[in-house]
Protein backbone atom coordinates (compact mmCIF):
# COMPACT_ATOMS: atom_id res chain seq x y z
CA UNK A 1 0.00 0.00 0.00
CA UNK A 2 1.37 3.28 -0.82
CA UNK A 3 1.13 6.77 1.20
CA UNK A 4 0.37 8.65 -1.28
CA UNK A 5 3.35 11.03 -0.83
CA UNK A 6 3.82 11.69 -4.35
CA UNK A 7 1.93 14.23 -6.66
CA UNK A 8 0.20 11.85 -8.51
CA UNK A 9 0.41 8.98 -6.38
CA UNK A 10 -0.66 5.67 -8.19
CA UNK A 11 -1.86 3.41 -5.34
CA UNK A 12 -4.85 6.61 -4.64
CA UNK A 13 -5.92 6.82 -8.02
CA UNK A 14 -6.72 2.94 -9.28
CA UNK A 15 -8.15 -0.13 -7.99
CA UNK A 16 -5.69 -2.19 -10.46
CA UNK A 17 -2.96 -3.92 -8.74
CA UNK A 18 0.54 -2.29 -9.39
CA UNK A 19 2.89 -4.06 -11.08
CA UNK A 20 5.96 -6.35 -9.52
CA UNK A 21 8.51 -4.40 -10.04
CA UNK A 22 11.88 -5.97 -10.61
CA UNK A 23 15.90 -4.12 -10.87
CA UNK A 24 18.54 -5.08 -12.79
CA UNK A 25 22.10 -3.77 -11.61
CA UNK A 26 24.30 -4.14 -14.67
CA UNK A 27 27.92 -3.64 -14.60
CA UNK A 28 28.39 -3.26 -10.45
CA UNK A 29 32.49 -3.51 -9.71
CA UNK A 30 33.00 -5.65 -6.55
CA UNK A 31 35.30 -3.99 -4.52
CA UNK A 32 35.47 -0.42 -6.39
CA UNK A 33 31.05 -0.25 -5.81
CA UNK A 34 30.11 -1.36 -2.72
CA UNK A 35 28.33 1.44 -0.92
CA UNK A 36 26.42 2.91 -4.40
CA UNK A 37 24.87 -0.71 -4.93
CA UNK A 38 24.15 -1.16 -1.52
CA UNK A 39 22.46 1.81 -1.74
CA UNK A 40 20.42 1.16 -5.07
CA UNK A 41 19.84 -2.19 -3.38
CA UNK A 42 18.44 -0.19 -0.18
CA UNK A 43 16.36 2.20 -2.41
CA UNK A 44 14.93 -0.41 -4.62
CA UNK A 45 13.81 -1.99 -1.51
CA UNK A 46 12.60 0.64 0.52
CA UNK A 47 10.65 2.14 -2.35
CA UNK A 48 8.98 -1.05 -3.38
CA UNK A 49 10.45 -3.37 -6.10
CA UNK A 50 10.89 -7.23 -5.21
CA UNK A 51 13.97 -8.13 -5.95
CA UNK A 52 16.98 -6.82 -7.24
CA UNK A 53 19.35 -8.90 -9.80
CA UNK A 54 22.93 -8.02 -9.16
CA UNK A 55 25.26 -8.77 -12.32
CA UNK A 56 27.57 -9.89 -11.51
CA UNK A 57 27.39 -11.42 -8.17
CA UNK A 58 28.29 -9.55 -5.27
CA UNK A 59 28.22 -12.25 -2.03
CA UNK A 60 28.94 -9.21 0.92
CA UNK A 61 26.13 -7.01 -0.98
CA UNK A 62 23.54 -10.02 -0.55
CA UNK A 63 24.30 -10.53 2.43
CA UNK A 64 24.48 -7.18 3.56
CA UNK A 65 20.82 -6.53 1.95
CA UNK A 66 19.70 -9.58 3.36
CA UNK A 67 20.34 -8.32 6.61
CA UNK A 68 18.81 -5.63 6.47
CA UNK A 69 15.46 -7.41 5.58
CA UNK A 70 15.78 -9.52 8.24
CA UNK A 71 15.80 -6.91 10.70
CA UNK A 72 13.08 -4.31 8.50
CA UNK A 73 11.09 -7.12 6.97
CA UNK A 74 9.37 -6.96 3.76
CA UNK A 75 9.86 -10.04 0.87
CA UNK A 76 12.90 -8.15 -0.72
CA UNK A 77 15.50 -10.51 -2.48
CA UNK A 78 18.88 -10.51 -4.17
CA UNK A 79 19.76 -12.41 -6.86
CA UNK A 80 22.94 -12.72 -7.98
CA UNK A 81 23.68 -13.07 -11.31
CA UNK A 82 26.70 -13.52 -14.52
CA UNK A 83 24.18 -13.39 -17.25
CA UNK A 84 22.45 -9.86 -17.13
CA UNK A 85 20.98 -10.31 -21.31
CA UNK A 86 19.46 -13.62 -19.86
CA UNK A 87 17.41 -11.73 -16.48
CA UNK A 88 16.25 -9.30 -19.80
CA UNK A 89 15.69 -11.74 -22.37
CA UNK A 90 13.81 -13.59 -19.99
CA UNK A 91 11.65 -11.25 -18.32
CA UNK A 92 8.09 -11.33 -19.03
CA UNK A 93 6.93 -7.42 -19.27
CA UNK A 94 8.72 -4.06 -20.04
CA UNK A 95 12.09 -3.95 -19.89
CA UNK A 96 12.84 -0.52 -18.51
CA UNK A 97 16.39 0.50 -19.78
CA UNK A 98 16.78 3.93 -17.52
CA UNK A 99 19.18 5.97 -19.33
CA UNK A 100 19.82 9.70 -19.97
CA UNK A 101 19.28 9.53 -23.82
CA UNK A 102 15.86 7.55 -23.38
CA UNK A 103 12.39 8.87 -23.68
CA UNK A 104 11.21 10.92 -21.12
CA UNK A 105 10.16 7.93 -18.70
CA UNK A 106 6.75 10.29 -17.92
CA UNK A 107 5.07 9.46 -20.96
CA UNK A 108 5.51 6.15 -20.01
CA UNK A 109 4.68 5.66 -17.27
CA UNK A 110 0.90 4.90 -18.26
CA UNK A 111 1.56 1.38 -20.04
CA UNK A 112 4.28 0.99 -17.23
CA UNK A 113 1.49 1.12 -14.22
CA UNK A 114 -1.30 -1.16 -16.69
CA UNK A 115 2.07 -3.70 -16.84
CA UNK A 116 1.45 -6.99 -14.07
CA UNK A 117 5.86 -7.10 -14.07
CA UNK A 118 8.23 -4.39 -14.80
CA UNK A 119 11.91 -5.03 -15.13
CA UNK A 120 13.72 -1.79 -14.56
CA UNK A 121 17.53 -1.97 -15.43
CA UNK A 122 20.54 0.65 -14.69
CA UNK A 123 23.78 0.65 -15.29
CA UNK A 124 27.22 1.61 -13.94
CA UNK A 125 30.30 3.09 -14.93
CA UNK A 126 29.99 1.70 -18.50
CA UNK A 127 26.98 0.42 -20.06
CA UNK A 128 26.80 -2.28 -22.41
CA UNK A 129 25.56 -0.53 -25.79
CA UNK A 130 23.68 -3.99 -26.67
CA UNK A 131 21.36 -2.99 -23.50
CA UNK A 132 19.60 -0.05 -25.57
CA UNK A 133 18.71 -3.00 -28.19
CA UNK A 134 17.56 -5.32 -25.83
CA UNK A 135 15.25 -2.83 -23.81
CA UNK A 136 11.47 -2.30 -24.49
CA UNK A 137 12.32 1.29 -23.48
CA UNK A 138 14.60 3.22 -23.13
CA UNK A 139 13.80 6.13 -20.45
CA UNK A 140 14.64 9.15 -19.18
CA UNK A 141 14.22 10.57 -15.83
CA UNK A 142 15.40 14.27 -16.88
CA UNK A 143 18.21 14.35 -20.17
CA UNK A 144 21.10 15.42 -17.36
CA UNK A 145 23.58 12.88 -16.28
CA UNK A 146 22.99 11.93 -12.47
CA UNK A 147 23.07 8.48 -10.67
CA UNK A 148 21.68 5.33 -10.76
CA UNK A 149 20.26 5.66 -7.40
CA UNK A 150 18.00 8.59 -8.05
CA UNK A 151 17.28 7.76 -11.01
CA UNK A 152 15.94 4.38 -9.36
CA UNK A 153 13.97 6.13 -6.74
CA UNK A 154 12.61 8.41 -8.76
CA UNK A 155 11.47 5.80 -11.34
CA UNK A 156 10.34 3.36 -8.71
CA UNK A 157 8.02 6.63 -7.01
CA UNK A 158 6.44 7.31 -10.11
CA UNK A 159 5.47 3.59 -10.90
CA UNK A 160 4.02 2.98 -7.63
CA UNK A 161 4.48 5.25 -5.40
CA UNK A 162 6.02 4.63 -1.94
CA UNK A 163 5.05 1.85 -0.26
CA UNK A 164 3.29 1.59 3.28
CA UNK A 165 4.55 0.02 6.67
CA UNK A 166 2.16 -3.15 5.30
CA UNK A 167 5.02 -4.05 3.06
CA UNK A 168 7.32 -4.46 5.43
CA UNK A 169 6.21 -7.34 7.34
CA UNK A 170 8.14 -9.58 8.93
CA UNK A 171 11.13 -7.29 10.66
CA UNK A 172 12.28 -7.23 14.10
CA UNK A 173 12.16 -3.24 13.92
CA UNK A 174 9.86 0.00 12.82
CA UNK A 175 10.22 3.22 12.97
CA UNK A 176 7.93 5.63 14.82
CA UNK A 177 7.10 8.28 13.04
CA UNK A 178 8.22 11.22 15.88
CA UNK A 179 8.75 15.27 14.85
CA UNK A 180 11.87 15.07 16.99
CA UNK A 181 14.53 12.65 17.88
CA UNK A 182 14.64 8.47 17.02
CA UNK A 183 11.87 6.32 17.91
CA UNK A 184 11.74 2.82 16.79
CA UNK A 185 9.69 -0.63 17.87
CA UNK A 186 12.06 -3.43 18.53
CA UNK A 187 11.00 -6.94 18.98
CA UNK A 188 13.03 -10.04 19.53
CA UNK A 189 10.24 -11.78 17.68
CA UNK A 190 9.15 -10.78 13.83
CA UNK A 191 6.95 -7.78 13.91
CA UNK A 192 3.52 -8.57 12.00
N1 LIG B 1 28.49 6.68 -18.32
C1 LIG B 1 27.35 5.81 -18.30
C2 LIG B 1 26.85 5.60 -19.71
O1 LIG B 1 27.56 4.95 -20.46
O2 LIG B 1 25.74 6.01 -20.06
C3 LIG B 1 26.26 6.31 -17.37
C4 LIG B 1 26.74 6.43 -15.96
S1 LIG B 1 25.52 6.90 -14.78
C5 LIG B 1 26.53 7.40 -13.44
C6 LIG B 1 24.95 5.36 -14.17
C7 LIG B 1 23.51 5.07 -14.44
O3 LIG B 1 22.69 6.07 -13.87
C8 LIG B 1 23.08 5.00 -15.87
O4 LIG B 1 23.42 3.79 -16.48
C9 LIG B 1 21.57 5.16 -15.74
O5 LIG B 1 20.94 3.93 -15.45
C10 LIG B 1 21.44 6.11 -14.55
N2 LIG B 1 21.16 7.48 -14.95
C11 LIG B 1 21.99 8.54 -14.82
N3 LIG B 1 21.39 9.66 -15.26
C12 LIG B 1 20.16 9.31 -15.68
C13 LIG B 1 19.04 10.02 -16.24
N4 LIG B 1 19.08 11.34 -16.46
N5 LIG B 1 17.93 9.31 -16.54
C14 LIG B 1 17.86 7.99 -16.32
N6 LIG B 1 18.88 7.27 -15.80
C15 LIG B 1 20.00 7.92 -15.49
Amino acid sequence: MGTGSSGSAPRQRSRRPLPEVSVLRVGHRPGRDPRLTTHLGLAARALGARRLYLHPPDEAIRDRLEKVVGDWGGAFEVVPTRDWKAVVRSHEGPVVHLTMYGLDLERLLPELRRARRVLIVVGGAKVPAELYALATFNAAVGHQPHSEVAALAVALDRIGGIPGPATFRGGKRRVVPTARGKRLRQRRESLR
